[in-house]
């Protein structure tokens, strides 16, 4: 069952340029997350230097903020690494995983599980990533990547409640493309993916949110988190658009949603 209020990720990678630009873009988005707080969840995932910046504007509001990356380890001899226990203090998420991370900086199955159970032993909400590469997709096995990652990746992470812990789908040839997945593809995907969490972690797999990310905009947002098991979307490059960030929360907010328990419904 998906989340009663989905969560729209924004990943602005390396943007935007200057502090004042990121306070800038985080403050036009506020409007719409306010507005539709109650139905969305919004959280925004500047670069390092950027967090505390954005974090200023962000105070006070529902919008959570999070870290693109984090090391395993707390503190130590890691030049230009920032680790989950430093961003704990502020921010409220971390990403790990991302495909660009596994394919410019080498990150393998076994950092990236590090990299979650530290996250989530620091007290982060934790969006581990994991995704096929265009060639795999062709040979038919998205399955098979995605299974051998998210095993991998929950590898040290404790089977509790899940909903610490959420799994973005991002195939790797949809990503800043404008290919995105064909909503079939990814509700079978986010399906398989369900299915493994609750193999791994038992239980509390079934409260684990998952994702869709991958060339998502105002125009198809509504096709994932439409889809009976997807809870929300990852966003890059349109969540670098206030106004086309702002257009898909006011999306996701319109569509019907699943009654929580002690919810009344609408
Ligand atoms: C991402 O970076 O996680 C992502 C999904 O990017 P884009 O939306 O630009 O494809």
């Amino acid at each position: 069952m998906p989340a009663s209020r989905p969560l729209l990720a924004a990943n602005w990678k390396m943007n935007p340029l200057s502090a004042g630009a990121a306070a800038e873009l985080a403050g036009d988005v506020l409007p719409a997350a306010r507005e539709h707080a109650g139905r969305v969840e919004v959280a925004l995932f500047p670069p390092f230097p950027w967090l505390l910046p954005v974090a200023r504007v962000l105070e006070g509001t529902e919008v959570g903020l999070g870290a693109q990356d984090c090391h395993w380890e707390a503190s130590g001899a890691f030049t230009g690494e920032v680790s989950a226990a430093m961003l704990a203090g502020w921010c409220d998420w971390v990403i790990v995983g991302h495909s660009e991370r596994r394919i410019h900086f080498g990150e393998d199955d076994g950092m990236v599980a590090r990299k979650a159970a530290a996250g989530l032993a620091a007290g982060l909400d934790v969006i581990l990533c994991v995704g096929e590469r265009e060639e795999e997709f062709v040979d038919g096995r998205t399955g098979a990547v995605i299974e051998r990652q998210l095993r991998a990746g929950l590898e040290g992470v404790e089977a509790r409640g899940g909903r610490r812990l959420v799994v973005a789908y991002e195939p790797v040839w949809a990503i800043g493309t404008g290919r995105n997945a064909d909503p079939d593809h990814a509700g079978r995907t986010i399906g398989l993916i369900r299915r493994t969490l609750v193999d791994v972690l038992g239980r509390p797999g079934q409260e684990v949110r998952v994702l869709y990310g991958g060339s998502v905009n105002a125009a198809n947002v509504a096709s994932y988190v439409g889809l009976p098991t997807c809870d929300g979307c990852l966003v890059g490059g349109a969540s670098l658009k206030a106004a086309e960030f702002s257009r898909m929360i006011a999306e996701v907010a319109a569509l019907p949603r699943a009654v929580a328990a002690g919810e009344e419904a609408e």
